[in-house]
């Protein structure tokens, strides 16, 4: 009986012709268990080399491997069904993750808004002081300037007079005018001093340290890189 196809031995070597390697014109027809090759009938009678190895008919043999191949697939199929359950879990936990550092982003535009407002308000109620400040100085020079300016207009006038009309003036205008340049003569003016308001700061806030102590920072535990498996 002529035994067509391809088997494979324990090497996995694929018989294409189905002849014993030992007697060339036999067709093989079991396979000894022991030697883990096929044999044919001349192998297991006289004096055959294998005459005293367990064997198996090349059917049995047959069955057995498809029933392995059977079971093989079955688990196989098994691993599948499990492999797509994990796929699944995978692209939902790759979801999960995308998300939580989409949230982390969100917060972090969040937070640097709440930062650019708080600065904003810092900012206005800084310029705010120091407008209030200027203001109150500016009164103040305003109002030096303007009682001087009037005092130098009437005093130039006074003296401006008094050179033109030195001649014909009376005792008693001379006592009046004397009287009126020593009062201008012994008063005395102070311009106002004023320490303009500076802006002070303290550059140690200006390290990352403390600017990330303020904005934030990301808290991670070191990614767990295992390799992934190749099928
Ligand atoms: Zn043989
Ligand atoms: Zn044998």
């Amino acid at each position: 009986m002529s035994q067509k196809g391809c088997l494979s031995d324990a090497h996995g070597a694929c018989i294409s012709e189905p002849m014993c390697v030992y007697h060339k014109s036999e067709y093989i027809r079991f396979y000894c268990e022991e030697c883990r090759v096929f044999i044919c009938d001349d192998c297991i009678t006289g004096k055959g080399k294998h005459r005293r190895c367990f064997k198996t008919k090349l059917s049995d043999y047959g069955n057995r491997t498809r029933r392995l191949l059977r079971e093989r697939t079955k688990r196989a199929e098994d691993k599948l069904s499990k492999l797509s359950s994990e796929l699944d879990l995978a692209m939902h936990v790759q979801k999960r993750f995308n998300e939580a550092v989409d949230e982390s982003i969100s917060s972090v535009v969040f937070r640097r808004e709440i930062i650019r407002q708080k600065f904003d308000d810092l900012q206005k109620e800084l310029i705010t002081k120091l407008d209030g400040l200027r203001n109150q100085a500016n009164t103040q020079y305003e109002e030096f300037i303007n009682l001087h300016t009037n005092q130098y207009c009437k005093m130039k006038e006074v003296t401006e007079t008094i050179r033109t009309t030195e001649t014909e003036m009376t005792e008693n205008d001379m006592v009046m005018y004397t009287s009126k340049l020593n009062k201008f003569i012994d008063s005395s003016e102070a311009v106002p001093k004023l320490e303009p308001p500076s802006y002070v700061t303290d550059d140690k806030y200006f390290s990352s340290k403390y600017l990330r102590q303020l904005f934030g920072d990301i808290e991670f535990v070191e990614l767990n890189c295992q390799p992934i498996a190749t099928y």
